[in-house]
């Protein structure tokens, strides 16, 4: 059975990269008919940030990706949330010094400090462990006495030099380590009773039953320690199988994804507007950006994996149908925010007018105009092609419901004419005797007189655009018209030649 986790910490907002993680947990457990454990890895207090956690289930509520059990979901493995799981993880640290696979380290941060400044390249392992103060060079006596004396301790793995590590990756393939790289990593802390990530995260995911562990790269180097975990509790058999996901690269392409590169290009690189409460900043996210949950689900999809065909536009839905992990690429994805972007306005494309128009409408009527959602949707459908967001729309759009206070310097210079004043005036009337003023209605009158006239089209539309908009942009001329209304027309063209 496919059992996936997300696995965060608490410890601000969710990166982007996350998000993706979890993306791919998700495509891959719906896909095999399987379960993903929303997991709470809060070991660090030092790390830890509140809000942190509702943060992160109020993003993927957002972009619509569901867990089925763990932290606010509830399940039959639980508590999810690590710090609620001490009495657990103290049993399996137990058993590993039972096994003589860890022992206790007494060594201060200051006697390690004074280590390192003395051996260059200093690594606690089979090297240089029987110089320190641990379980393996004193005697059980002395053991004994430093922690009834409530002296602090960690508890360190007991790595083996000279053994052939092979990570079984279902992007990478077998990844080989040799052990001897690797440092007798400490797996657990007397001082506030908890484990490290490491030590945690494998009872974890053998106590929750998880098949497949999908993360991020920065994970690689951890994997052979934590083969070797599962080797010491004799798990082998049901060591989940691993994927490492590739980086989120800089636009530019070289280097990891950072905050500062949102902040430098402008685009978000959190889901949901994050309020630091350590400083007080605030950063943007996809949401109060204007971003659509399934456009941003659709860009991220699609960093560092790929269909193997032209298609782009997917789903959650075609997501799940089409994903395979062992497309994901090995190297790191360039973060194309402008892809983003075009996502975006595809997403508007396929989206109803009504939808555009229930998103546009709260805005219209923010700025002061009331108008029927009807009517709203009818410069949707006019407009919504020219726009990557819904908010775009109100600047684009607003002549349609406010008249021209004033009209564009540098379009009147360029397209008012000495004989236009004469031109609006004249249309005025040939408007004015027009009875059906839909864009069927306008059209070949207009053309007529223009035509009987001997005037430039050109010139008499650049003018007449000019008196209802109040500078040269917009849809086509009887578009305008149409929607406005012959009232409104004839207001409009009379003020701008009064
Ligand atoms: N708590 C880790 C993180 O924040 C999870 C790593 C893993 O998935 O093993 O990324």
């Amino acid at each position: 059975k496919v059992r996936v986790r997300f696995a965060p910490s608490p410890t601000g907002a969710l990166h982007i990269g996350g998000v993706r993680t979890a993306l791919y947990n998700y495509l891959f457990a719906r896909q095999h008919g399987g379960e993903l454990v929303f997991r709470i890895e809060d070991t660090d207090s030092h790390r830890f940030v509140p809000g942190a956690e509702e943060y992160i289930l109020e993003s993927f509520k957002w972009l619509g990706i569901q867990f089925d059990e763990g932290v606010s979901f509830g399940g039959e493995h639980g508590p999810y949330r690590q710090s609620e799981r001490r009495d657990i993880y103290k049993k399996y640290v137990q058993q590993l010094l039972d096994n003589g696979k860890a022992y206790i380290a007494f060594d201060t941060p200051e006697e390690l400090e004074a280590k390192r400044a003395e051996i260059q390249n200093f690594q606690y392992d089979a090297h240089t462990r029987m110089q320190m103060r641990n379980s393996l060079t004193l005697s059980k006596e002395e053991v004994d006495q430093l922690i009834a004396d409530g002296k602090q301790y960690t508890v360190r793995f007991k790595i083996e030099p000279g053994q052939e590590i092979h990570v079984n990756d279902m992007i990478r393939g077998d990844v080989k380590v040799m052990s001897d790289i690797l440092d007798d990593k400490v797996l657990y802390k007397s001082a506030d009773e908890l484990p490290t990530y490491h030590l945690a995260n494998i009872v974890d995911d053998h106590l929750m039953e998880i098949s497949h562990v999908i993360r991020g790269e920065e994970w690689l180097p951890s994997a052979p320690l934590h083969v070797l975990l599962y080797q010491a509790f004799g798990w082998e058999d049901t060591m989940p199988r691993f994927a490492h996901l590739p980086l989120l690269l800089k636009p530019e392409g070289k280097g990891k994804l950072s905050k500062r590169d949102g902040d430098r290009l402008g685009f978000p690189v959190f889901p949901l507007e994050w309020h630091d409460p350590k400083t007080g900043e605030v950063s943007s996210g996809y949401r109060e950006s204007g971003y659509f949950p399934e456009a941003v689900v659709n860009f991220l999809a699609l960093l560092g994996w790929n269909p193997g065909t032209e298609q782009e536009i997917f789903s959650l839905d075609e997501l799940v149908k089409a994903f395979d992990i062992s497309r994901c690429s090995k190297a790191g994805a360039k973060f194309d925010f402008k892809k983003g972007i075009w996502f975006n306005h595809e997403y508007i494309l396929m989206k109803s007018d009504d939808e555009i128009a229930n998103l546009f409408a709260p805005i219209v009527a923010n700025n002061g105009v009331e108008e029927t959602l009807d009517r709203v949707k009818q410069v949707v459908h006019m407009m919504k092609d020219r726009v990557n967001f819904v908010y775009e729309l109100w600047p684009l759009c607003s002549f349609f419901f406010i008249p021209p206070t004033e009209y564009d310097a540098k379009t009147a210079k360029k397209r008012w004419k000495e004989y236009s004043a004469q031109q609006m005036t004249e249309l005025a009337e040939v408007l004015e005797g027009i009875e059906d003023f839909s864009i069927e209605g306008q059209e070949p009158v207009v053309l007529k007189w223009v035509e009987d006239k001997g005037y430039k089209l050109g010139d008499v539309m650049n003018a007449f655009r000019l008196t209802l908009v109040g500078e040269g942009k917009g849809p086509g001329m009887f578009d305008i018209s149409a929607f406005l209304g012959k009232e409104e027309t004839l207001r409009r063209l009379r003020k701008a030649i009064e």
